[in-house]
C-alpha cells in the first residue's frame, strides 16, 4: 500500500548554516513526535546536501534538480551521481520553475528521470497545468502528456520509486490553494492514468502529492481526500513549525 509524504521543497533559500539549523530543527520535531502517519523529506540546494545529510536521522534528504546527463564537461551542473553520493535518497524533477525558467522539457525530464533511477535515487516527479490552461480546458492533456512523456516509457518496477507531485502553477507561492475537490479530481484523473498503463495494483501503490500554497490551515482537509497522499510544501517548510504543522495534519 502507497505511504503519505510531506516533502520540503526549500527552492533557492537558506545559506549552509540556516538549512543545517532548519534541518536539526525538524529531524528532532519528528523524531520527537509519536506515530507520525507519513515519511518526512526535506528537498534542499545542492550545497547544502551532504551537511544537512549528516544531522538527519528521521527524515530523508531530497535534491531539487539534477543534470541530464551522468558526468563530463558539463559546467556547473550536478549529476544524478554526484547527487546519490551526498547520501540524499530522492531527487525532485519537473518542477514548474524548471520547466518555465530552464526550458525543461517533457524529453529532457525522461533523461533526467531514467539517470535519476539508474543512480539509486527516489523520483519526486512534478506535474501541473498553468492558469491560461486551467481556463481553457486543456489540463487534463497537458498533465496526461507530461506523464506519458516523462514516466510513462518506465516498468511497473521502476514505477515503485516515483512519487508524483501535482502542483498547478498558478497555486505555487501564490496564496492560491486549489480546493480539496479540485485537487482530488486531477490525482483520481492521474491515479486513473497509472491504472490504464499499469494496472490497478500499481496504480494504488503510487503516491500522489498536491502542492501549491499548502498550509497547516488547508493540510487536513486536502489530505482528508482518498486520492492525496500529502503534500510538495515550498514557502511553509522553510519554518519548522509551519512544516511540521502539516507533516501533522493527516
Ligand atoms: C512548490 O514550489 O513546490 C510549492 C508547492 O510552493 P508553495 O508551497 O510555496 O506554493
Amino acid at each position: 500500500m502507497r505511504k503519505n509524504i510531506v516533502a520540503g521543497n526549500w527552492k533557492m533559500n537558506t545559506t549552509v548554516a540556516e538549512g543545517v539549523e532548519l534541518a536539526r530543527e525538524v529531524n528532532a520535531a519528528v523524531e520527537k513526535a509519536s506515530e507520525l502517519k507519513c515519511e518526512v523529506i526535506v528537498g534542499v540546494p545542492f550545497t547544502h546536501l551532504t551537511a544537512v545529510s549528516q544531522v538527519l536521522t528521521a527524515v530523508k534528504l531530497s535534491a531539487e534538480n539534477c543534470a541530464d546527463h551522468t558526468s563530463g564537461a558539463y559546467t556547473g551542473e550536478v549529476s544524478a551521481p554526484m547527487v546519490a553520493s551526498t547520501g540524499a535518497q530522492y531527487v525532485i524533477l519537473g518542477h514548474s520553475e524548471r520547466r518555465e525558467y530552464y526550458h525543461e522539457t517533457n524529453a529532457m525530464l525522461k533523461t533526467k528521470v531514467d539517470l535519476a533511477l539508474e543512480a539509486g535515487l527516489k523520483v519526486i516527479f512534478c506535474c501541473g497545468e498553468s492558469l491560461a490552461q486551467r481556463k481553457d480546458g486543456t489540463y487534463f492533456d497537458v498533465i496526461k502528456a507530461e506523464l506519458v512523456e516523462s514516466l510513462f516509457h518506465l516498468s511497473a518496477e521502476q514505477m515503485s520509486n516515483i512519487v508524483i507531485a501535482y502542483e498547478p502553477i498558478w497555486a505555487i507561492g501564490t496564496g492560491e490553494t486549489a480546493t480539496s475537490d479540485q485537487a482530488e479530481e486531477i490525482h483520481a484523473f492521474i491515479r486513473q492514468l497509472i491504472a490504464d498503463k499499469y494496472g490497478k495494483q500499481v496504480a494504488d501503490d503510487t503516491t500522489i502529492l498536491y502542492g501549491g500554497s499548502c498550509k497547516p490551515s488547508n493540510a487536513p482537509e486536502l489530505f482528508a481526500k482518498p486520492d492525496i497522499d500529502g503534500g510538495l510544501i515550498g514557502g511553509a517548510s522553510l519554518k519548522a513549525d509551519s512544516f511540521m504543522g502539516i507533516v501533522t495534519a493527516f
